[in-house]
């Protein structure tokens, strides 16, 4: 197959009548498959079944340290999480407050208690004029779903292969005082499945913010999430904690993790890590908060892995799941789509998502063509702040939850989608 640029008005209008036939078959079939959403699939959610008999009632419920986990205490965790999670995010173990089930929770009480209370001493942002935060895109919706909810501006910065524009970040946050944060996905992320470079991490260490209360908005969600068991097929990312301390910036990081994609999302346990500072202030919000997390789950994570080594052991087995899942797709975009020369796509080492980009105007039409035949994606511009995605053109592929057939079949009706949708655009450009 050509390339869909080089070709002429009436083979165009052959193709599109080709593809018209292939999209009334598709929907003549009934079909019902869902890619919208980072779900783990039910075989992996099974990986961790042991971890419900990690604590049985005749078991004992007292940590190191002598704490009864049934009972009421401890603020910021207990020691045995602590060490699990800072292995984890690979910071100190003083450098680490235990949670939740939940990371963006997490994040949202460091937004929220910012609105409130400021940082670190700092103006609470409420009473600020502007409050703005910079968005490196196609990003995470939810991400943006809480500055939005707060009424904090945000402004799109443009990411590459190694990461966000850092000409455009150390440019904005040394000018604007009103700038306050940046959301960060550095591994693995979400939609792209970038890893930032060395030399982005070691730039943003090396940030000189006009807001002393400017923070980076970490969110390490897939760490250990690799696709690969060998190690020069796993990205490496340059841990930032440390980078800021030897850049004389020890409290401009906020990190966020949990094991949600390692045990059970929704159950598991989060975490933030940060400089001691910054974890005493935020500690003065929780003990108004909380009486403390739930122990018993902490207590039950730590039983399941015993180390973070095992806990490593155990990623390989959501690779060894995930991994034909993703080729699935891959191999669909790659036969499908390649020669037409039509849309381009990440090929991610690890997480949870594939970022597809299709011609400019054209990712809703896909999205709801789609839709309209039985598949289910991630809406159309979900990936910018606001819903706004300026070309319309990125589609972030969740390839986790189907199982690899389902998987070939909603890839191929998403590849005949774009088709059908890129040449009506250029028919439509033609005239
Ligand atoms: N952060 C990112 C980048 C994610 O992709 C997700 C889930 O998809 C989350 C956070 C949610 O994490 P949690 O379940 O810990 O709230």
């Amino acid at each position: 197959m050509a390339a869909y640029q080089t070709m002429k008005s009436e083979e165009l209008l052959s193709l599109k009548s080709e593809l018209e036939a292939e999209y009334e078959k598709i929907k003549g079939m009934g079909i019902k498959l869902d890619m919208s959403r980072g779900k783990p699939g039910k075989d992996q959610l099974d990986l961790s079944m042991g971890m419900i008999d990690a604590l049985a009632s005749d078991h004992c419920f007292v940590g190191e340290q002598g704490i009864d986990c049934r009972n009421y205490g401890v603020l910021d965790g207990i020691v045995e999480a602590k060490r699990l999670l800072s292995d984890m995010i690979e910071c100190p173990i003083d450098n680490i407050i235990i949670y939740g089930n939940s990371s963006l929770n997490v994040m949202f009480d460091t937004v929220a208690r910012s609105m409130t209370h400021g940082v670190m001493g700092s103006t609470p942002w409420s009473k600020l004029d502007k409050v703005k935060f910079l968005c490196p895109v196609p990003g995470y919706d939810r991400h943006f779903a809480i500055t939005e909810f707060f009424g904090i501006e945000m402004i799109n910065i443009p990411m590459n292969e190694e990461g966000p524009d850092m000409n455009l970040v150390e440019k904005l946050v040394s000018e604007d005082e009103s700038i306050k944060g940046i959301w960060c996905i550095p591994k693995y992320g979400n939609p792209t499945g970038i890893t930032y470079s060395d030399g982005v991490v070691k730039r943003f260490a090396r940030l000189k913010p006009a807001a002393e209360d400017f923070r980076i908005y970490w969110d390490n969600a897939y760490t250990i999430h690799h696709l690969y068991e060998d190690e020069e097929k796993q990205d490496h990312l340059v841990e930032i904690l440390a980078e800021c301390e030897k850049a004389g910036n020890p409290d401009m990081v906020f990190k966020f993790c949990s094991t949600s994609k390692v045990t059970f999302p929704g159950s598991g346990i989060a975490a933030i890590s940060a400089s001691k500072a910054n974890l005493e202030f935020i500690k003065k919000q929780m003990t108004v908060q909380t009486i403390g997390h739930d122990k018993l789950n902490q207590l039950r994570h730590y039983r399941f892995f015993g180390n973070f080594e095992n806990m490593k052991k155990h990623m390989m087995k959501h690779a060894a799941l995930l991994r034909p899942k993703f080729n699935a797709v891959l191999t669909t975009l790659e036969n499908e789509l390649k020669d037409a020369d039509i849309a381009s796509w990440t090929n991610p080492k690890g997480g949870y998502f594939i970022s597809l980009d299709v011609r400019k105007g054209c990712a809703k039409t896909v999205v709801q063509m789609c839709k309209d035949v039985g598949l289910v994606l991630t809406s159309a511009g979900a990936t910018y702040p606001y819903g706004k995605d300026p070309h319309d053109s990125n589609i972030r592929i969740a390839p986790s939850f189907p199982t690899p057939e389902e998987l070939k079949d909603a890839a191929h009706i998403l590849c005949v989608c774009v088709k059908l949708a890129t040449v009506n655009k250029i028919l439509t450009e033609e005239i």
